[in-house]
């Protein structure tokens, strides 16, 4: 009572529950918030999840409450700055999501304003409007509720302008508070819009353009004859009515402009399937009510669904995601990435249709900034993208879909945060309230565990829904092949090639996996062993016939291929392994007729690359497709019988020790991509290890038996999910400082007796632009610290005390990464 006090001098009595403190994150690199006084014409507007103008340091910055407080903080000196203004008068992220962000900050390791920097798509950083519209209740008794009145929409800026800043702010909120005006933020993309504009006549006021004006006049008589609009490009180039002419018009209010939505679709060009009626088998219904009655319960539960490929996981998501809308809820659906797995994004739009955003990489620019506004407003029930698209501020949501929960793009490791969306929408349904489905056929070890130990509820779908025969799995033993074919230089063995010939022959399609891309991987001297490396970090290039182009896959350095050995001077060179480039080329040595679509990173560079090369795949213009992982996951097309996978064991060399889940999940995945619809399916894997278990359990499709042996052996060596990691990483210039700093580090976490210590070590790749890497893994057992808190803090230490200028410390909770 005694600290509200002098709040309760200063107004009226309501005032005593406003905030009169509040914590605000810069978008800045400070792992911390600052508090500031709120001036007390500003507390009745602020909200958690506004931006707000304080200054700090010597300048004004955008910042965003974090925290609303009624008294000042204990500890606090006597004096605070105040906010200068308040930028949203409707928060931008509601508290849920405030919260959750918050959470990704502490979990990271990651200063909050930063967490709140991804969160927002940059273009809507700076520059946004708030929309003013008027209700029916709205009484016109002064100026400014006169201006609003006869308006459909006035811009904030506008009342600002004519009525000054803080004044015209405090006015409409008032009137919002009465219900007189509704808001919207628009934020307006600051590079140059790519859309068009509708212009129409405001119906509501009598045009009156000044009698001198011929122009205007003339685009006001125009617009009487289209009633619905007419956009500005077709004005501009078939009328030739200038921009002007409309800019002036709109000015005086006597047009509207109103902004036609971006073609955003990735996915246009690309063949739809019709939706279709289905109904439920059993194991889908029992499924889709496990999930419904937690729904209806309005309750965090996480789900495993557990499904064979086919098996009708996805229209499972369907039915549920529905249901949520039914309720009044709506869904995120995470997917690994769209433009690589179409089919799952375009059967929500055939049967959503409008409601449904995609959020993916490509979207750039304004197209970004217009679908996150969409979501922003509430317009949008169900999101359907990529990693980022858990972040997005999308409302009352009740169902986060994450499928092939497994994949690895779900962590994101080049920036902070480094966040697992996986994770992240586990926490975001616990703070909503929301339902979790985390659906995979080879989920993660780590997600495997928690539903053998009943963590998550399990919902497993056994059956392939099209009663297709499962494929026929081929091993070949490539040792043996080559003993016997004598063939050194051809990467296809003679099983492959015949069956490809059949396929061929027998008017179907074929899907070739290779996992590196370029020409040959390696150049090597056949007399002294010197082999090309890259001068920025000593990745060996790789050749790219291409061009003719040794290639850093790290940094992209190029050079020329060498004809001597610069060692020996030896001409004796070998240009090894076996990339993309050279399957392509014995494919058209050996089936010179047949047309390929080949799909890596250097197909796929252009925007609209990979849905222009699955569409030629997919209409039948190409008889092959060969590609990287980025063809492994999530196709689905009918006349694929055949897959092969030229080298099975390439990713078992990484020492990993996710190494053998990945190859069990590639093969077992790849496999699957077989015989999805009426005829039968075929699949062929070369391998150089044909006794070793995941690629065995693979082609076997026994993912019970793999995930057996492989937690026993996790168990064994105290990885995940036994024990929780997290990495440091130390990256600077002078190679000495950066080992010292690691050892140090290290010295001081070894008295500590839960937290094990792998490393220092240098990472796989020491060297870089940035210099030199070394890395530490801090490890902690999940026995003796079953909630992470030990390993946390022992990491948190780390972090605080960090002051070295020379070294940067590079933070990785749960890494994929350990090299
Ligand atoms: P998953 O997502 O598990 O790979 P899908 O949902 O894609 O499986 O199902 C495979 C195929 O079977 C799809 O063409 C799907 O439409 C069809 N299907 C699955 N369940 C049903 C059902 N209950 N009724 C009709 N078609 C179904
Ligand atoms: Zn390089």
């Amino acid at each position: 009572m005694k600290l509200l006090f002098g709040v309760r001098l200063c107004g009226p009595s309501y005032h005593m529950d406003l905030p009169a403190y509040v914590e605000i994150v810069f978008p800045l690199n400070l792992d911390q918030g600052f508090t500031y006084a709120l001036p007390s014409e500003l507390r009745d507007i602020v909200q958690v999840g506004q931006r707000v103008i304080a200054p700090l340091g010597k300048r004004n910055q955008q910042g965003m409450i974090i925290t609303t407080m009624l008294q000042k903080p204990d500890g606090l000196k006597a004096e605070l700055r105040e906010i200068v203004n308040v930028v949203d008068p409707i928060p931008i992220f509601d508290s849920h999501l405030v919260n959750l962000l918050k959470w990704i900050s502490r979990y990271y390791f990651t200063p909050l304003g930063k967490v709140v920097q991804t969160a927002i798509p940059s273009d809507a950083r700076l520059k946004k409007e708030v929309l003013v519209q008027a209700t029916a209740d709205l009484v016109a008794n002064s100026d400014l509720t006169r201006l609003l009145a006869n308006r459909t929409i006035t811009k904030l800026s506008a009342l600002k302008r004519r009525f000054g800043g803080v004044t015209a702010l405090l006015e409409v909120a008032r009137l919002q508070r009465l219900g007189h005006v509704e808001l919207e933020n628009e934020f307006i993309s600051r590079r140059a819009p790519i859309q068009d504009w509708l212009v129409r006549l405001d119906l509501r006021i009598e045009p009156d353009p000044p009698k001198n004006a011929r122009e205007q006049r003339r685009l006001l008589d125009l617009l009487i004859d289209f009633p619905d609009g007419i956009a500005l490009k077709i004005l501009t180039e078939e009328y030739a009515i200038s921009r002007d002419v409309v800019r002036r018009l709109a000015d005086k209010d006597l047009v509207i402009l109103e902004e036609i939505p971006p073609d955003i679709d990735p996915l246009k060009d690309y063949h739809r399937p019709p939706p279709k009626t289905v109904s439920l088998n059993r194991e889908q219904q029992v499924a889709f009510e496990a999930i419904t009655s937690a729904l209806d319960e309005e309750k965090f539960e996480p789900f495993m669904l557990f499904g064979v490929p086919g098996s009708g996981k996805t229209e499972v998501y369907l039915e549920a995601t529905a249901h949520a809308l039914d309720k009044g809820r709506s869904a995120i659906i995470l997917v690994p990435e769209i433009a690589l797995a179409p089919q799952i994004a375009h059967r929500f739009q055939s049967r959503f249709g409008e409601g449904v955003a995609l959020w993916h990489s490509n979207l750039k620019g304004a197209e970004r900034v217009w679908t996150w506004q969409q979501i922003q407003k509430g317009r949008i029930r169900i999101v359907v993208g990529a990693r980022s698209a858990i972040l997005t501020p999308i409302q009352d949501l009740g169902l986060i879909i994450v499928d092939e929960e497994q994949e690895h793009s779900y962590k994101q490791e080049d920036s902070e945060p480094r966040y697992h969306a996986r994770d992240v929408a586990l926490m975001r349904g616990q703070e909503e309230s929301a339902v979790v489905v985390l659906g995979s056929a080879t989920p993660s070890l780590e997600s495997y565990y928690n539903m053998s130990t009943q963590r998550y509820t399990s919902l497993a779908l056994n059956d392939r829904w099209e009663k297709a025969q499962s494929p026929l799995v081929e091993l070949v033993d490539m040792n043996k092949e080559l003993e016997e074919s004598e063939d050194y230089q051809n990467p296809i063995s003679r099983p492959l090639k015949k069956a490809i010939d059949e396929t061929l022959h027998q008017g179907h399609q074929i899907i070739l996996f290779q996992n590196r891309r370029g020409y040959s991987p390696i150049v090597r001297c056949r007399d002294c062993g010197w082999t090309m490396s890259c001068p920025n970090d000593e990745i060996t290039l790789t050749y790219h016939k291409h061009g003719n182009k040794m290639r850093c896959h790290y940094c992209d350095h190029q050079a020329a291929p060498p004809s001597v050995c610069p060692a020996c001077q030896s001409a004796d060179l070998q240009f090894g392994g076996t990339g993309t480039q050279k399957i392509e080329e014995a494919l058209s040595e050996q089936f010179p007729e047949v047309p390929v679509a080949r799909m890596d990173l250097d197909t796929t560079r252009g925007k609209g690359a990979h849905q222009k090369l699955l569409g030629d795949f997919a209409r039948g213009e190409k008889r092959i497709l060969l590609g990287t992982q980025m063809i492994a996951k999530g196709l689905d097309f009918e006349r694929v019988t055949l897959v092969g996978v030229i080298n099975a064991d390439a990713g078992l060399h990484y020492p990993d020790f996710r190494a053998r889940e990945r190859t069990f999940q590639l093969v077992y995945q790849v496999s699957g991509r077989s015989g999805r619809g009426e005829f039968p399916g075929k699949v062929i894997i070369q391998t150089w290890m044909p006794e070793e278990q995941s690629i065995l359990y693979a082609t076997r499709q026994d993912v019970k038996k793999f995930y057996a042996a492989e937690l026993d052996d996790r168990n064994q060596l105290n990885y995940p999910p036994f024990s929780r990691m997290i990495s440091l990483g130390f990256v600077g210039k002078d190679r000495n400082t950066v080992i010292q700093q690691a050892e140090n580090v290290a010295s001081n976490l070894r008295s500590s007796e839960q937290i094990r210590l792998l490393g220092p070590s240098p990472a796989l790749i020491e060297r870089s632009h940035w210099g030199f890497h070394w890395k530490l893994i801090l490890k902690s057992d999940k026995g003796q610290d079953p909630t992470g808190g030990k390993l946390r803090k022992a990491a948190a230490r780390v972090v605080d005390g960090w002051n070295s200028s020379r070294v940067r410390l590079r933070v990785d909770t749960d890494p994929y990464q350990l090299l």
